[in-house]
């Protein structure tokens, strides 16, 4: 029940001095709808309200709905025949007309808006200019209103360097834990910062420093020397996971994060006698904010295999992963094609859909340099292969150097582009179009 109900109480005179009572302080509602057509009748308007009071609270508000759509109608005809509305109902259904004077209200917008009187600082929201149309699409709670730091970002065309690693190992012909350290290393003093998989794809920015370029780094196929565990549950000195983390704490305005994309036809990150490790290792790497992906259920080309088939590789896959991961694998959702394989059609990951997830993106095997911050295609993103040869490219490569303005706004704008622009054109008319808020990097 969307309006706290009191107690009906009896009596003749309460009830015409009720309405004489609303009458006087809803008066600026009533100037926003045509309220003589609701009440030129007087005897009418009374007969209404003693049908409508006497129905079940379900079946008068359809009636209202249905005759009266507006938010203010509803709302007046309902405290009309309660006979007592609350001081918040009153405050509301005055902000309402204030905000939204000419608008017809849905049906789904007026309950938006009855519901928000759940929330203590509720007239906040009317102070925010926010259209009428976005506001289903805010959800209500208890902390929407609490002040929160937005950060936008300069507009930019830059590429972002997105590394691909494999081993990280003393004897194997990818590279060496020495040679990925140096890697690290050369990648601060050339002022990147990492960046996380899932920030990428948003284009949230917010967590490099002002002055430092976002760097991705992506580790395929799981082998073991990207995260080995000691007995402790911590990783290893020697594997990549180790070398990162050292890495930026002595570093700590480098970022730790990272992707990987494991296939799971074999124990990811596979250590022998202990392969229920791979679990425990998921956990510490989602716990921690890296992100993993798919990397296909039995690493299998692609453009050589049916739908068919590519369907059932990715279904084994989040079957797979969902049977041990029911809370995290829904954050799963993008792909590092193996062997950079696509499949022929291309479009075919675009439809994937796997209980109601979709993918994010896909990234290739090869291709250099990239993505365009816009105009990128989020199914095909290039990466660098990352071997002893890179250390030398490392500075030559061009980012994106974040610059950034923040803003105090209530915490329901996070994650609303749409709304922050608004507030911005509204409130820091200086910053539109050379700073943005997310979801730029691909169009
Ligand atoms: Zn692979």
């Amino acid at each position: 029940m969307l309006i706290k109900r009191k107690k009906q109480s009896s009596g003749l005179l309460f009830f015409f001095g009720a309405i004489l009572f609303f009458l006087t302080l809803l008066l600026p509602a009533f100037r926003t709808f045509p309220v003589e057509k609701v009440f030129e009748d007087q005897a009418f308007a009374e007969s209404t309200i003693q049908i409508i009071s006497n129905l079940p609270f379900q079946e008068r508000r359809k009636l209202l709905y249905s005759h009266y759509p507006s938010l203010h109608e509803n709302l007046l005809l309902m405290a009309l025949a309660d006979k007592k509305l609350t001081r918040t109902e009153i405050k509301l259904m005055r902000l309402t007309s204030d905000n939204y004077p000419t608008f017809e209200i849905t049906k789904e917008q007026a309950e938006w808006l009855l519901r928000i009187q759940s929330i203590p600082d509720m007239t906040i929201f009317f102070q925010e200019s926010i259209p009428l149309e976005c506001i289903t699409e805010i959800s209500i709670a208890e902390d929407m209103f609490m002040n929160h730091e937005i950060k936008v970002f300069q507009e930019s065309e830059k590429s972002i360097p997105i590394l691909m690693y494999h081993q990280i190992h003393e004897t194997n012909f990818w590279i060496t834990p020495t040679t990925f350290r140096k890697h690290l290393e050369e990648m601060y003093r050339s002022g990147f910062c990492l960046i996380s998989l899932s920030d990428f794809f948003k284009g949230d920015f917010s967590s490099i420093p002002d002055g430092r370029k976002p760097i991705l780094i992506t580790f395929d196929d799981a082998f073991e020397s990207q995260f080995t565990m000691t007995k402790d549950g911590k990783p290893a000195d020697n594997c990549a996971v180790g070398i990162m983390e050292a890495f930026s704490r002595e570093h700590p305005d480098f970022n730790c994060t990272a992707a990987f994309f494991p296939y799971l036809s074999i124990i990811p990150f596979g250590q022998v006698n202990q392969e229920e490790l791979w679990l425990k290792k998921f956990k510490y790497l989602w716990d921690r904010g890296y992100d993993i992906g798919c990397h296909s259920y039995y690493h299998t080309f692609f453009e050589k295999i049916s739908e068919k088939a590519i369907k059932e590789e990715l279904d084994f896959f989040y079957n797979h992963l969902s049977y041990y991961f029911p809370d995290d694998y829904q954050k799963s959702f993008f792909i590092a094609y193996p062997y950079g394989s696509l499949p022929k059609n291309k479009q075919y990951i675009k439809y994937y859909e796997y209980k109601g997830n979709q993918m994010v993106g896909g990234f290739s095997a090869w291709g250099g340099l990239s993505p365009q911050i816009h105009h990128g295609d989020r199914f095909y993103i290039p990466r660098i292969q990352a071997d002893a040869d890179t250390l030398n490219e490392i500075d030559t490569w061009v980012s994106y150097t974040v610059e950034s303005k923040t803003f105090i706004l209530p915490k329901f704008y996070e994650n609303r582009p749409q709304l922050v622009n608004l507030w911005v054109r509204k409130n820091n008319p200086e910053s539109i179009g050379r700073y943005f808020y997310q979801y730029k990097v691909f169009d």
